[in-house]
């Protein structure tokens, strides 16, 4: 029998526990899946770390994996997702925006082939309307600057086959993280899922629009070298600008009569500006590369190996070339 690892990072949600801890039980009982529940407690300072314990007691299926402190959500849901030992792994938060609801669904799309389960909001019960805005244009700019494509509103929410898991184990294991864009990355049988995000259950976000806006640039750069870019491109364009000038007025200083040193100063400038720019720009050119051996992301994902040469044809190639 399959086993499903749902992981849940917590921080702080002791309001949120125990019923968290009954929808899982619901849900996870109708399905086709033995499961096993893996809870990471990052650090909390509330009464969470001895409500998790007293799950982990009463049921030898759930894990609870505590952190020595807090370390974020993300790192949070990597710690879950390395210690989960299940055929499917589903991550979700602990304050039940994520509905456990969708998990039998989610181990039907595993069921069908699938190894990316990602979950779409539909809508953001709880969601504030400066969050949800400031989200959307994230993912369009984002979108707009990757040469890869995200899935607009997409969540922390979203299920991993055992060998994309993999993936994220061994080949991103980047410190400047974006989990869920990682996760669309990969590729494989990729699914979505439209769900109705819920309100928080109880407790208060951890994440304030300052937090997520810092996020946000740490990921922009993260997925795009545009902004790197950006100095070699406004010193073409000075460049340009700079010769316009510097030929309107060297016309002017031999036609009209201009004020003694104002010719040799629009050239300095123009040429100066334009030469700090472009070398700033060659210096972007070289920290894209240096960042993109840093970071050592994948080069490639192979999928599967098809090779139908019996072991007497390799054999016999093998031959031929030592013969060659
Ligand atoms: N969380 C965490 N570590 C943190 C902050 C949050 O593990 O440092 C967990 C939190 O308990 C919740 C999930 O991450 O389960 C999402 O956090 P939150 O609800 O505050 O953020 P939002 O849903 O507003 O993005
Ligand atoms: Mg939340």
């Amino acid at each position: 029998m399959k086993r499903i690892s749902v992981v849940v990072s917590s921080y702080n949600e002791e309001l949120v526990l125990e019923q968290l801890y009954s929808e899982l039980l619901a849900a996870l009982s109708i399905c086709k899946w033995d499961y096993e529940i893996v809870f990471v407690n990052d650090g909390s300072i509330d009464s969470s770390g001895r409500i998790l314990r007293g799950f982990a007691e009463r049921n030898p299926k759930v894990k609870v994996i505590n952190l020595s402190r807090n370390f974020g959500h993300e790192s949070a849901m990597i710690a879950g997702i390395d210690y989960a030992a299940g055929d499917g792994i589903i991550c979700m938060d602990a304050d039940l925006q994520h509905p456990p609801r969708y998990i039998p669904e989610i181990i039907e799309k595993f069921e069908e082939g699938c190894d990316i389960i990602s979950m779409v909001r539909t809508k953001n019960k709880g969601g504030r309307l400066m969050k949800n805005m400031a989200s959307d244009i994230f993912y369009k700019v984002l979108n707009h600057f990757s040469s890869m494509k995200f899935e607009e509103n997409a969540s922390d929410f979203f299920g991993i086959s055992n060998r994309a898991a993999d993936i994220l184990r061994h080949e991103y294991r980047e410190n400047v993280r974006f989990l869920r864009g990682f996760v669309q990355s990969i590729g494989y049988k990729s699914e979505t899922i439209k769900y109705q995000a819920e309100k928080r259950a109880g407790g208060k976000c951890h994440y304030s629009i300052i937090r997520l806006f810092k996020f946000a640039v740490t990921i922009l750069c993260g997925f795009s070298d545009i902004p790197l870019k950006i100095g070699i491109y406004s010193g073409i364009f000075a460049s340009a600008c700079g010769m316009i000038l510097i030929v309107y007025s060297c016309i002017m200083k031999i036609c009209f009569s201009v004020p003694s040193g104002y010719t040799t100063i629009i050239v300095a400038l123009c040429f100066l500006f334009s030469l700090t720019l472009i070398v700033l720009g060659i210096i972007g050119e070289y920290i894209t590369i240096i960042l993109a051996e840093v970071k050592n992301r994948p080069i490639y994902i192979v999928e599967e190996i098809l090779d139908f040469r019996t072991v007497n044809d390799c054999e016999k190639q093998y031959a031929e070339k030592k013969e060659d």
